[in-house]
């Protein structure tokens, strides 16, 4: 089955993939933990949670990259006759050609898909699209909070100031320029501000 478990930014997404896909590894089944290759956020290989917790990605998947050739080549490499269980961190970056790939295994493998659902304007990311239309099982990852307390929906791009960037490419990965991501509410994402007002 493939299921798409979407979360705004902040909300432990990638926390909750880590503990699931241990859950999985104490039972001593197959798992393979896949990245797309376009988060360098740490380097290539690294699965990070701003909880603290990491991993290293089994396969860093490229934009032209069949996951299931990567797959059969993952499970040659380690001697296994299947790969049962896949988990997929910032699943926002899959191709829709991959998440077409995935929906057609599904029936043979269990694709645990974690991400975000929108960019910072608003927009589905074609991943996210991709996996809203063909996964199964669709779910949210709560937890997320805007800083005014109220459950945090929209993902925010911010300058080095604090300053709500509304316009520009959709994927600009936070080491760069300064910028930085957080959720925010509906409302205060509307209104462009990413903080309490500063008390005097
Ligand atoms: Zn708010």
């Amino acid at each position: 089955m493939l299921h798409f478990y979407y979360g705004v930014m902040g909300s432990s997404k990638t926390a909750m993939l880590l503990m699931q896909r241990y859950n999985y590894m104490t039972q001593d089944l197959h798992v393979a933990l896949v990245k797309p290759a376009i988060d360098t956020r740490i380097d290539l290989n690294t699965v990070y949670s701003r909880v603290g917790l990491t991993a290293c990605a089994d396969i860093v998947l490229g934009p032209g990259h069949s996951i299931r050739e990567q797959l059969s080549w993952f499970a040659v490499r380690n001697g296994y006759n299947d790969v049962p269980y896949v988990f997929v961190d910032e699943a926002q970056f899959l191709s829709p050609e991959q998440v077409q790939e995935m929906a057609d295994m599904s029936d043979e493998i269990e694709f645990f898909c974690y991400g975000l659902k929108t960019d910072f304007m608003g927009e589905f990311f074609p991943g996210s699209a991709a996996l809203l239309r063909l996964a199964e099982d669709v779910g949210e990852v709560p937890g997320g909070l805007c800083w005014c307390g109220c459950k945090a929906t929209m993902n925010t791009r911010i300058d080095g100031k604090g300053n709500v960037i509304k316009e520009g490419e959709q994927v600009l990965i936070d080491n760069q320029q300064e910028i930085r991501y957080i959720g925010l509410c509906y409302k205060h994402w509307k209104a462009g501000i990413s903080h309490a007002p500063v008390s005097e």
